[in-house]
């Protein structure tokens, strides 16, 4: 048959249409009022995505260069900090740390576990660290962490925490302030539909406040500064034009979806995650196939291969049979698991197309052993319909409607 090609990659993510069609449509200078309201009105979409009456600022750069700027704005070399690690993400905030001189310690968990909560208490009581980094969800592992016992242990602390929410966000509900989350970050090739080119915080006022006495050196990812231009709607310096567009058009993409309501269609978005994993998790069982995580995240699904399949051959079948781009394992998972992200704009087709296609190249690969054809999708089907029979039917309501409804 016919390839289109698709990315189930966990990041980057399948682009949103009216994201690359307002890419291309506008040539913006960004020191006009022009661009000045579009780049208020997507701060002010992004704290709705976020869920936070924090101050958001945006940077040009991917994922990474937030989580630099939380670590060179927020300590002191020699600053005791704790990092919660339980894949590659997780020693990125070690090694991040590492390199502005902190003095770093772990709890960590093996690939595919979380940590234990029990170990993250006994620690805090043993080294009072300035901050805690950890994710919301690893993405080399497919794990969910649970933020909210760690942000629970920390109440009351003078410890900052900062949660990589890079595929946390959109995926899986964060009350960010609720919980006390001094920072979140985000990253645009994720579940917001666009492609990779700009990171965003959320920050706290005690945050704001640490960055007054930290003194770890930062120029360009200097938040203050950020956050003082984002008062007149501008960068510190020159943004990612094309990319604040596209993101103006995703996060009004998700009001559209919300019924007007940008929460809303964060929170549409979430369910939609949530129920493409769970239809992943259900077939990959059907198929016998073992995931890789012991709490699966709803961002993506790591299954591992049939015994003695790398899974390289499964990435590659899925890659020339079918055009459907997925992700092996990083560093040494590599060729112990396959990874389907599940982020931002999938819907039932490409969750059911993805499932179908897996079938095949599994079946390929483990000849001749077989599995049974069908019983992946079977069950993934069975749970779509017990699922949607919640779902009560929207309502019209009393408004014009767009052209997008
Ligand atoms: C994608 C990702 C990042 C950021 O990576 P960049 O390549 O710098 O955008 C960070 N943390 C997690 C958990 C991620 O999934």
């Amino acid at each position: 048959m016919l390839r289109k090609t698709r990315l189930f990659t966990p990041g980057p993510t399948p682009l949103l249409p009216a994201a690359q069609a307002a890419m291309a449509s506008r040539e913006f200078h960004h020191r006009t009022a022009d661009f000045r309201a579009l780049y208020t009105r997507v701060l002010e979409d992004l704290q709705m995505f976020i869920g936070t009456g924090n101050d958001v600022v945006l940077l040009a750069s991917s994922g990474t260069g937030a989580m630099e700027a939380t670590v060179s704005n927020l300590t002191s070399p020699g600053d005791r900090v704790l990092v919660l690690s339980a894949g590659k993400f997780g020693e990125r905030w070690r090694d991040l740390a590492k390199a502005f001189g902190c003095a770093v310690d772990m709890v960590s968990a093996p690939y595919g576990e979380t940590f234990a909560t029990e170990a993250v208490r006994e620690k805090l009581k043993a080294v009072e660290p300035r901050v805690l980094y950890m994710q919301a969800t690893e993405t080399s592992t497919g794990v969910r962490h649970d933020v909210a016992a760690v942000a629970k242990l920390l109440r009351g602390k003078d410890t900052l925490l900062v949660v990589d929410g890079i595929t946390g966000l959109g995926t899986t509900e964060l009350n960010v302030d609720g919980w006390g989350i001094d920072v979140i970050l985000g990253g645009s090739q994720k579940a917001l539909m666009i492609p990779p080119g700009l990171a965003y915080l959320a920050v706290s006022e005690r945050a704001w406040k640490r960055m007054e006495s930290a003194r770890s050196p930062r120029y360009y990812f200097d938040l203050r500064k950020e956050r003082k231009a984002a008062e007149q709607g501008e960068s510190a310096y020159t943004p990612a034009t094309s990319l604040v567009a596209a993101l103006a058009a995703a996060l009004d993409y998700l009001r559209t979806v919300g019924d007007g309501e940008v929460e809303e269609g964060r929170k549409a978005l979430i369910a939609n995650a949530e129920l493409a994993a769970e239809m992943t998790q259900a077939a990959a069982a059907a198929l016998r196939l073992k995931l890789f995580a012991a709490q699966p995240a709803a961002a993506l699904t790591a299954i591992v291969p049939p015994a003695g399949v790398d899974a390289g051959v499964i990435v590659r079948d899925l890659r020339e049979n079918f055009g459907a781009i997925v992700a092996d394992g990083q560093g040494e998972m590599k060729g112990k698991l396959f990874r389907i992200s599940h982020m931002g704009y999938y819907d039932y087709i490409d969750t059911i197309g993805m499932i179908g296609a897996l079938e095949h190249a599994v079946a390929r690969a483990m000849r001749p052993r077989h599995i049974e054809i069908g019983a992946g999708l079977s069950a993934a089907q069975a749970l779509y319909a017990r699922a949607e029979s919640f779902i009560e039917p929207k309502k019209p309501r009393g408004r014009a409607r767009t052209s997008d409804d």
